[in-house]
């Protein structure tokens, strides 16, 4: 059967996030995990929805949201009201903040923060709070627990990596002929040279997985904070974000950089410009510049008021 729902009304649902399915009357609803994780009750009631509204099939996207086949045009508002009652929604289409991605980096051995309760907190702040937000192309956030990078923090928008800077202390180390520290580390930064631990700075990756390894506490403690990645997409064209030059120490610093960038990209992207274009016509170095300082905090009323990219 041939679509026969009008062009703009299969606009305005994909806003919804309702997809449609090509060449028929249904459509795919995205429902919203906020950052992969749902509860066994939510997970109950998505199932039952893919039962009574769609087609039986749950689909899992590669952005940690949950599609659900097959759903009539007449049933969307119902089934928007089903989901409701377990916190669930429908969303993360449109040229605007979509939805966030973590890394399990809470539970996860390697793990250096609680990746879920930042990625909430993120998801609260810029995917909900800036919903009525248009920006130049859609803008994607990941979380990521370490320097692993399994949520490829550097292939977002905007990418958040868990550090952990290892504090040596040489006075406590005895020169070993197996050093401990050495063993553990992965990237081959720590080194004993000249019977001292030492640490090359360009090669580490605060991955801290170093801390607490010398017998003798020469590295017994590690700063915690985070690394920021910027312009990284993936798709058509490919760029790898690039770091800022910091590593933050706190959160607020984190959610901080983040607000300052989707407010940069309001401003200053062309529409229909990913941020990673923007970052290359401004330039890297100005970009970051702005990350850091407050100014455009400042302006952020006027920068959310003012009539831009009607378009995108
Ligand atoms: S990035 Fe690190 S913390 Fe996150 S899942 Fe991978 S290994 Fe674990
Ligand atoms: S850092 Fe610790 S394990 Fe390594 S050489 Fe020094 S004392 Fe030995
Ligand atoms: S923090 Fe990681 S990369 Fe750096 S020295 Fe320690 S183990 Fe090696």
């Amino acid at each position: 059967m041939a679509c026969t729902i009008p062009a703009a009304e299969i606009k305005r649902v994909k806003g919804m996030g309702f997809l449609n399915n090509k060449g028929t009357n249904l459509f795919n609803a995205r429902v919203i995990t906020v950052n992969g994780k749902i509860t066994a009750k939510q997970t109950a009631v998505i199932a039952e929805a893919a039962e009574n509204f769609g087609n039986g099939d749950v689909e899992f996207t590669t952005r940690l949201t949950v599609e659900i086949r097959g759903i009539p045009f007449e049933k969307i508002e119902a089934f928007q009201a089903f989901i409701a009652k377990a916190g669930l929604e429908t969303g993360g289409t449109g040229a605007m903040v979509r939805p966030v991605v973590s890394c399990k980096g809470t539970t996860c051995q390697y793990g250096l923060y609680d990746t879920f309760d930042l990625s909430e907190k993120i998801h609260q702040r810029f995917y909900k709070g800036y919903r009525g937000v248009k920006l130049p192309h859609k803008y994607k956030i990941a979380v990521g627990g370490c320097p692993n990078n399994c949520v490829k923090p550097s292939l977002n928008d905007i990418g958040v990596i868990g550090q952990r800077i290892p504090v040596v202390n040489e006075d406590m180390c005895n020169g070993c002929k197996k050093c401990q520290v050495e063993k553990a580390c992965p990237m081959g930064a720590a080194k004993v040279t000249d019977g001292v631990i030492g640490r090359d700075k360009d090669i580490c990756n605060n991955c801290g997985r170093c801390v607490g390894t010398c017998p003798f506490d020469a590295v017994e403690t590690g700063t915690p904070g985070f690394k920021i990645v910027i312009g990284g997409r993936w798709g058509k064209k490919i760029a790898i974000g690039q770091e800022l030059h910091k590593v933050f120490l706190s959160e607020e610093e984190v959610l901080s950089v983040i607000e300052k960038s989707i407010l940069l990209f309001r401003e200053q992207g062309k529409t229909g410009e990913r941020f990673a274009d923007t970052i290359a016509r401004i330039g890297f170095d100005k970009v970051e510049e702005q990350l850091i300082s407050d100014d455009i905090l400042d302006r952020k009323q006027e920068i959310l008021d003012a009539p831009l990219h009607v378009v995108g």
